[in-house]
């Protein structure tokens, strides 16, 4: 199975993925990891891409598709992908056509999580990460059990693009670049809406009915 999960900054797409991957043992691929791997790692690709990345706009569509190709050439990402943070533009939805038509494959559905901004602005100002791991937590909702990382006892830090500045950007960047995907892959008839506030389990059932009834298993 392979699934897009759309949706603003914020909206939920890595909490709904990690269930996802629990229960489906398909991988998350997100971008948005892929590159701050390859920033901390001071790779070319990273180096490019941090300039942009600080300023909350969009990677080269080339920086982005080379990392997430040599992705998905690896082997557990041979029986489906759930897609986090690609495409974002319309020119990336063809890129990803294009991998997934190479491997005999096409995506079986879109989901988009819808937020409410003000809502969205909040969870932002909440939100943290593991600095070593890359495990997401909101201090609200969903705040690690200690100081330190769950899962591997990192250090927990707030994402410089989520300094309020930078998501006001990501925000704006969201709305011009891919919220007309929402529209493309509900013409391609992939694409269904999910409510993004409440619990994260509850949500988690909404998506989980849609992927039974569309039989994409
Ligand atoms: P995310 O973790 O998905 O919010 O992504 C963090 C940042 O990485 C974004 O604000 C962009 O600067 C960059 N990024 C992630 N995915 C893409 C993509 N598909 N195309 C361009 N830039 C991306």
């Amino acid at each position: 199975m392979d699934i897009l999960l759309l949706g603003a900054p914020g909206s939920g797409k890595g909490s709904q993925a990690e269930l996802l991957e629990k229960v489906y043992g398909i991988v998350q691929v997100s971008t948005g990891d892929l590159l701050r791997e390859a920033v901390s790692n001071k790779t070319e690709v990273g180096i490019k891409a941090k300039v942009k990345m600080d300023k909350g706009e969009l990677v080269e569509n080339e920086c982005v598709l080379k990392l997430l190709s040599e992705r998905i050439k690896k082997s557990d990402c041979d029986n489906g992908v759930i897609f986090d943070g690609f495409p974002r533009n319309i020119e990336q939805t063809k890129l990803l056509d294009d991998l997934l038509v190479e491997r005999g494959r096409k995506l079986d559905l879109v989901v988009n999580i819808e937020v409410p901004f003000e809502i969205i602005i909040s969870r932002l100002n909440s939100r943290r990460m593991c600095k070593n791991c890359g495990k997401g937590y909101n201090m609200i909702s969903n705040p690690p059990k200690g100081v330190n990382c769950d899962l591997c006892n990192g250090e927990i830090i707030i994402r410089d693009d989520d300094k309020e500045d930078v998501v006001r950007n990501r925000l704006d960047v969201y709305d011009k670049n891919t919220k007309p995907l929402i529209s493309y892959y509900s013409e391609k008839s992939l694409l269904v809406n999910i409510d993004g506030v409440g619990k994260i389990s509850d949500i988690f059932e909404e998506l989980n009915r849609h992927i039974k009834e569309k039989k994409v298993q």
